[in-house]
């Protein structure tokens, strides 16, 4: 059997555990595992202490191919990262003056005189390879080490964020690209499913058979409230089989959960819409009651947003509806505010007097108070105007209180538009 290259992150750094500085390295190393196809095999944490390093090093090489270190490579006398390498492969620290040689320039090309203490990070483990640092002072480098896995190595990154990625990129990752190619230990290949409107565990029940049917075959569920992120994680030793086979078990998987699947991959609701607007030369208003410009404020949360969103209207009271939409009063009082003929109006209104291809509204109750028998809390109509006309939907959500009724609202709101647009 063969087995996927194995990735450790040992981020190190006392910041990182008292609540100061939330690790980046570690999620930005996932993240560009992730375009490889692979995945980390596990994450650790710890201090600024020799003990904790080493012993964590230690462990680290024998679950792993490749250990990531993050942080502790600086001039200062708690940055003991390169120190307690050396101790862990059980080799001496080696001047390395080349390395010595780039930070003086770094210094001379700021024009300010270098501290004798930046010497210290020129001290590399004596059988590491120097990985040069174009963004900062640190020099990184790759240590090998025996193990329980035979070879491991260990590549050493400074803590800060920029100077973490760069290397990252520029180093490790084209090197794991290099032994993926050659040594071809199984591929991973993931398809993520986005589902609204049934819970967790009424998908995870969906796919129970698909789960038991393949039981190689991970599949991951993620609360991403209001959504439910499915993914199906398929892995092999021949790339375009597992990626047939992943395609397969997710057209599967989307049958088997059905209607509440509204699209797949891992593109925000607001983004795949806009990216829908955006791609037929499209623009948007909004006209909003009850989610009170929180679909206006997830659209323009997106950069670039301006392209296509021209504006909104938070018509909460009647006598905006009508003044600045043009809703009729007699509609309102005939209908109620909460009514699929308001939602309607307030879309077509919207559409004409902010002059956009399309218009989205949302006129519901939000709740706690002002729902009745036949106008429940939760209740929500949505109205959607386009150059074809103009739908409604009906959405009764439950009542989870009026903070996620009114996340799930604005989350109805995307979708319903979003369906719109794709249809065109
Ligand atoms: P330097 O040369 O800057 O001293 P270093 O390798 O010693 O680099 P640290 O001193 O550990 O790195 O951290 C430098 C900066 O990067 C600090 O501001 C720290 O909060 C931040 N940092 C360290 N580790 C992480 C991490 N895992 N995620 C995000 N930020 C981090
Ligand atoms: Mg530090």
């Amino acid at each position: 059997m063969t087995h996927a290259l194995r990735v450790f992150s040992l981020a190190v750094g006392d910041e990182l555990l008292d609540g100061r500085v939330a690790d980046a390295n570690t999620r930005d190393l996932g993240d560009a595992l992730a375009q490889l196809g692979l995945e980390l095999c596990g994450a650790r944490t710890v201090p600024d202490a020799r003990s904790a390093i080493v012993a964590a090093l230690r462990a680290a090489v024998d679950e792993a191919d490749v250990v990531v270190t993050s942080g502790g490579l600086g001039p200062t006398s708690d940055d003991i990262t390169g120190e307690c390498v050396a101790e862990a492969a059980g080799v001496g620290l080696r001047f390395d003056a080349e390395a010595f040689a780039r930070i003086g320039m770094m210094f001379a090309a700021r024009a300010i005189p270098m501290p004798e203490s930046n010497r210290r990070q020129a001290l590399l483990p004596s059988s590491a390879q120097t990985l040069h640092n174009d963004q900062g002072t640190a020099p990184g480098f790759v240590t090998p080490f025996a193990s329980a896995r035979g070879a491991s190595e260990v590549w050493s990154f400074p803590g800060v964020p920029r100077e973490y990625r760069h290397l990252l990129e520029e180093r490790l990752v084209p090197r794991l690209r290099a032994r993926l190619a050659q040594g071809a230990p199984s591929v991973m290949v993931r398809r993520t499913l986005r589902s609204l409107g049934l819970s967790e565990s009424a998908v995870g029940e969906r796919l129970g058979a698909l789960e038991r049917e393949h039981p190689d075959v991970r599949v991951q569920y993620r609360a991403a409230f209001p959504e439910i992120l499915v993914r199906v994680i398929v892995t092999g030793a021949d790339r375009d089989a597992a990626t047939a086979r992943a395609d397969e078990l997710a057209l599967r998987a989307r049958s088997d959960i059905g209607g509440s699947v509204y699209g797949a991959g891992d593109e925000p609701l607001e983004e795949r819409a806009l990216r829908a607007l955006e791609q037929r030369g499209a623009t948007l208003a909004v006209a909003e009651s009850c989610t009170g410009g929180l679909v206006a404020k997830r659209l323009t949360d997106v950069p670039g947003s301006s392209a296509v969103v021209q504006g909104g209207v938070v018509a909460y009271a009647n006598q905006v509806k009508t003044a600045a939409l043009g809703v009729p009063t007699t509609m309102l009082d005939e209908h109620g505010a909460v009514s699929e003929a308001v939602a309607r109006a307030m879309a077509e209104g919207a559409r004409a007097r902010l002059g956009a291809t399309w218009a989205l509204s949302t006129t519901g109750i939000a709740g706690p108070s002002g729902g009745s028998a036949d106008k429940p809390v939760g209740l929500v109509w949505f109205g959607v105007a386009g150059p074809g006309g103009t739908a409604a939907h009906q959405k009764r959500l439950p009542d989870f209180g009026r903070e996620r009724i009114r996340e799930m609202a604005s989350a109805w709101a995307l979708r319903f538009l979003l369906e719109a647009v794709e249809r065109t």
